[in-house]
């Protein structure tokens, strides 16, 4: 995919805050932070949301979860709370179709969302 924003950021064909990098998955600072934290956590293998996740993409979705939670635990969230959404098609609002966890902390959040 190589017109999709978050390949080409993965490809780091697009400078970018790296906050995490490894061979599956890339962290980076949000380009439009709504939060003191905001940090997209997405797969470097292209899927456009959850619905078009492949079998047997739950371990590193799972590794995606348990990795926003220790940039949480970094950026000293972790035990005043953040969370962690995965917009999924148009009604979620998601824009770019390129599976990604938002990490959103440091100050309070609202409930229920917008
Ligand atoms: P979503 O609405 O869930 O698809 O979220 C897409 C997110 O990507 C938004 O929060 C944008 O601010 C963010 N975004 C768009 N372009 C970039 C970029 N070049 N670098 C970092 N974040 C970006
Ligand atoms: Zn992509």
């Amino acid at each position: 995919m190589s017109d999709c924003l978050f390949c080409r950021i993965a490809k780091k064909e697009i400078p970018d805050k790296v906050v995490f990098d490894d061979a599956k998955m890339l962290a980076f600072e949000d380009i439009r932070p709504q939060a003191p934290v905001h940090v997209l956590i997405i797969p470097k293998a292209h899927f456009a949301s959850l619905n078009e996740a492949p079998e047997g993409a739950e371990t590193l979705l799972g590794e995606m979860l348990f990795r926003a939670r220790e940039i949480a635990r970094e950026r000293g969230i972790g035990a005043s709370g953040y969370r962690v959404v995965l917009n999924t098609a148009r009604d979620s609002g998601q824009e770019v179709l390129h599976i990604h966890f938002h990490l959103l902390g440091g100050r309070r959040m609202t409930w229920p969302p917008g």
